[in-house]
């Protein structure tokens, strides 16, 4: 044993025999990943420990061990019982194998535990660590469960492959809902909404129609909507405007990347993945194998998620001195290789060496970087989605996709006219969206794959058996359907898109 370890080793002995916080312990699950990910989680357990923190720790197996040791999910089933019955998951980064099948263990923990909301606070620790926004201080409020992460994807046809994005009320209200409750509790002036709702009006149209709806439940906070190209550009070039951001999975998952990158390092951000009943806190990088078992990694990425489990735990005051204290480590120049630059740093440490900086200088503030107060705050507790009154829901026509290798739109619409019927007609054919038939543009470049809509004639109505008419006929007539889609009007509103040029 080291006589760093061993003093680590005697730190947490301290902690746990003299502590001056008064809290219930708090049992949590701690999973020291792999790669780098041991180094980080000893070291991130050892400041928390030694700043007082109430945790009881059981640890459990997860990642490349358990992957390959033939569980694709890379978690045992007596590991999920331990992070349910905890609820408080701290993990480390682990690496997935490439190849074979494996799932995202993230992915996985993330929807099995309702885990909606991913926060992700990107600052700016200039002039101490190098940025070129020193103004920098954005959270992300990430949606966690749906959108194209949904994971539903088919190929249709030999030239194209689809995945279904999906966004649901409930998850829009959870996330939006969070994103303001989050801004309330830690004193926030502004939330934005960034979609592209200008091009996705059902899907990111519910998305900012349910934010619409629910900031006016927040006179105190500011609201903007973006459309997420101009934003994402005004993100990377003046972060400093935004504060609280708030947007769907993909887009989330994409710019709290960039978000934390250009506020100094992503090795310096941390994650909460908040749910209902269970939360699971980490960092955002990944295991770094290459920089594994050198007492090299920096663990503030780690630490950063701790600190936000402090805080939903309820014992702030040992987060805010953990924060303090690393924000004190920071500006005094103690910097592990990632975060050192020569005239700006004035230590180049290693994993343990960095923990046990923090350690000595808990109790103290920063005397340059903005020192933080938690106050009270607790886990956010947001009221259980309660499902609304169904709507008025009406047939109105049904797309028919059909695999047809051929070119030209009209001589599709030739074949596919022939199983019209009495009072439900073939209105429009488009291929990937825009309208190719009737009145289609010749230039317009088609694949194998083509969306016939099929709508009821002047004072007509559709039903379920004429759509069951359609596909008896399209089989007669060997075209090849690859799937329906039924076109709805809810409350009297049409409620699919148009075909583009329709
Ligand atoms: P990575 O984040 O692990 O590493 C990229 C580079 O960033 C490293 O080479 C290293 O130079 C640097 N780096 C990252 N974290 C650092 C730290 N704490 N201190 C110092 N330097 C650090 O990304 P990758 O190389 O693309 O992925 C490696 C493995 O991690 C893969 O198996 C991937 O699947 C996995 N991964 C896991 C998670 C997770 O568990 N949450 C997230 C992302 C990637």
């Amino acid at each position: 044993m080291s006589a760093a370890t061993l003093q680590l080793k005697q730190i947490i002995h301290q902690s746990k025999t003299s502590s001056k916080y008064t809290h219930m312990k708090q049992r949590i699950t701690v999973a020291k990943g792999d790669g780098i990910g041991p180094e980080i989680m000893d070291a991130t357990l050892s400041i928390l420990l030694a700043a007082g923190a109430q945790i009881e720790i059981d640890e459990i197996e997860v990642g490349e061990k358990v992957y390959l040791a033939g569980n694709t999910a890379g978690i045992a089933p007596e590991a999920w019982d331990i992070i349910r019955r905890n609820k408080v998951f701290l993990k480390a980064p682990i690496t997935t194998p490439q190849g074979g099948g494996y799932k995202s263990l993230n992915v996985t923990t993330r929807k099995f535990l309702g885990l909606y909301a991913n926060i992700r606070p990107c600052i700016s620790l200039s002039p101490f660590v190098h940025t070129k926004h020193p103004q920098m201080d954005v959270v992300i409020v990430r949606e966690n469960e749906e959108d194209l992460y949904a994971g539903i994807e088919h190929q249709q046809t030999d030239e194209v492959v689809q995945c279904l994005k999906l966004i649901s009320r409930p998850g829009c209200e959870k996330i939006v809902r969070y994103a303001f409750e989050y801004a309330k509790a830690y004193g926030r002036k502004k939330v934005t909404c960034f979609t592209k709702d200008n091009i996705m009006k059902q899907t990111d149209g519910l998305f900012h129609q349910v934010f619409d709806e629910i900031a006016v439940e927040y006179p105190e906070i500011e609201n903007e909507h973006w459309i997420i190209d101009i934003g994402a550009a005004k993100l990377a070039d003046t972060p400093e405007i935004f504060d609280v951001l708030v947007m769907p999975n993909l887009y989330g998952d994409v710019l709290s990347d960039v978000a934390a990158q250009i506020a100094g390092s992503v090795g310096l951000a941390g994650s909460a993945n908040i749910g209902q009943e269970c939360a699971m806190f980490e960092a955002i990088h990944g295991s770094a194998p290459r920089r594994a078992g050198q007492n090299l990694a920096n663990p503030s990425g780690l630490l950063q998620g701790a600190v936000m489990m402090l805080n939903h735990i309820g014992q702030n005051a040992v987060a805010e001195n953990v924060q303090n204290a690393w924000l004190k480590t920071i500006e005094e120049g103690i910097h592990t290789y990632d975060i050192y630059k020569e005239g700006v740093s004035t230590q180049k440490v290693g994993t343990k060496e960095f923990a046990e900086a923090i350690i000595r200088n808990l109790g103290q503030k920063p005397s340059n970087l903005k020192a933080v107060t938690y106050g009270k705050g607790q886990a956010l507790h947001l009221p259980v989605y309660q499902r609304k009154a169904p709507q008025q829901k009406e047939l109105v026509g049904v797309d028919l996709f059909v695999h047809w290798s051929g070119t030209d739109a009209n001589e599709l619409a030739s074949l596919v006219n022939t199983i019209n019927l009495s009072q439900v007609q073939l209105t429009m054919i488009t291929n990937r969206g825009i309208k190719v038939w009737p009145d289609g543009f010749q230039e317009t470049f088609c694949t194998d794959h083509w969306r016939c809509r099929f709508k009821p004639v002047a004072g007509a109505a559709v039903n379920k058996q004429d759509v069951i008419e359609l596909l008896q006929k399209a089989e007669a007539a060997s075209i090849d359907i690859i799937k329906t889609e039924n076109l709805y009007a809810f409350n009297g509103k049409p409620a699919f898109s148009l075909g583009q040029g329709q």
